[in-house]
């Protein structure tokens, strides 16, 4: 009995998501069993469903979704800073009930928002990486789970040094929150002397995890690494830590972004959280010019709604703006940044594009409905146009994590 068999609707093929015309989609077993291609489409005129890769957040704080909006009128040191932003004084104070059960909806939500995984830099040490893992169980989303030191493992003074490197006690939290978690994260490369990154990064190598950090959100980032390493936050990530994912790059200059070029870097950008920050927006334009690999997510809970399709509604506008015509970028390469572009990440089971033999990660859209039926350019509207009410199914590996209530496939 097939997971899913549509027949006559247009799927977003292969990793150039090249829109089809297709007599029949069917998944079986969770894998696409079959997918009959006619002709290549970019127009259509009298609506359809469309097939999607199911998305990817490249970047979220699920932890945080208990607190829409909170850090209004804050800046960013004093909503999300550590040891005392308002973030982390919050979640301490919130039960676990509590934060399990905003992060539970939030992940439902996403799922009917089209996404089917995410990337999670997640606090609260040991506790918080296995609180999302139980989030992650209840909804079948593939959650990502980057751990972080519950409290910073450096006094200001010896962060100031940066002559220590992380104690035994540290480096067993880590190893607890390695045990759990699918990798490290830390909010700056600030937080923790050169030493201890390099002693992150052999941990991490040693159990093949992920390690990300936020780069260059502020001009702060880099301001501070100088004055106390001699180098920027970017360059000592890249020498020190070698992160699979560097978060923002807000402020990234000409020599930091040939420097992300070079290394052929995973950069997830998140424009929305910037610009609500009152923070510059990051260089769209010249990165997509270069040889880093770009993703997109929507930051904390506290900042977005975790709605990929807002995200590359304005991702697209604001590329145009700073391209400056009206030609760059391509709809597609924004599209990407959600879906095939995780396949240079190396996460196994995410492929981020549908062709025969892949898991079925998918999402059916309603193109039926009156902003789409027409559509002159379908990647243009998917990116721009496409509400959550448009999502009548999201499947991750043959399994229906949202099915819309009002139609379905
Ligand atoms: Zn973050």
């Amino acid at each position: 009995m097939p997971q899913l068999d549509l027949t006559d609707c247009v799927v977003l093929w292969g990793p150039e998501l090249t829109p089809f015309w297709c007599d029949r989609l069917v998944v079986e077993d969770g894998l696409i069993h079959q997918i009959e291609r006619r002709q290549p489409c970019i127009t259509i005129d009298a609506g359809a469903l469309v097939v999607m890769p199911g998305m990817v957040n490249g970047h979220t704080h699920m932890g945080d979704s208990c607190l829409p909006d909170g850090a209004t009128g804050m800046t960013l040191e004093q909503g999300f800073f550590r040891p005392d932003g308002y973030k982390y004084r919050e979640l301490e104070q919130r039960s676990e009930a509590e934060l399990l059960q905003h992060m539970t909806d939030h992940l439902r939500y996403m799922t009917r928002t089209g996404t089917i995984a995410h990337l999670d830099f997640r606090e609260q040490g040991v506790y918080g990486s296995w609180l999302l893992q139980q989030a992650a169980e209840q909804t079948g989303v593939r959650s990502l789970i980057l751990g972080q030191f519950n409290e910073l493992p450096f006094t200001a003074e010896e962060l100031q040094s940066n002559q220590v490197g992380l104690k035994d006690g540290a480096i067993a939290e880590l190893t607890s929150i390695l045990a759990i978690a699918d990798g490290f994260s830390e909010s700056t490369m600030n937080d923790l002397t050169d030493a201890a990154w390099q002693q992150v990064y052999a941990l991490t190598a040693k159990g093949q995890k992920l390690r990300a950090i936020h780069c260059l959100e502020n001009e702060g980032y880099r301001d501070v690494s100088l004055a106390v390493t001699g180098r920027g936050d970017l360059e000592r990530a890249l020498d020190l830590y070698h992160p699979d994912l560097v978060i923002h790059a807000t402020v990234a200059n000409p020599a930091e972004i040939a420097l992300l070029s070079k290394h052929r870097t995973n950069v997830v950008l998140n424009p929305r959280a910037n610009a609500n920050l009152g923070l510059p927006l990051p260089p769209i334009a010249a990165l997509l010019q270069s040889d880093a690999t770009l993703l997109l997510g929507t930051d904390n809970g506290l900042l977005n709604s975790p709605n990929l399709f807002a995200e590359m509604d304005f991702t697209y506008k604001v590329a145009k703006s700073q391209f400056g015509d009206a030609v760059h970028p391509a709809p597609v390469d924004i599209l990407k940044m959600t879906t095939s572009n995780l396949r240079h990440v190396g996460i196994p089971d995410l492929h981020g594009y549908l062709e025969p033999g892949l898991p079925a990660d998918l999402v059916v859209l309603n193109f039926h409905q009156p902003h789409l039926c027409a559509s002159r350019h379908l990647i243009a509207s998917l990116i721009t146009r496409v509400t959550p009410d448009d999502v009548l199914l999201t499947m991750r590996q043959g399994r229906s994590l949202y099915q819309s209530a009002i139609s379905t496939p």
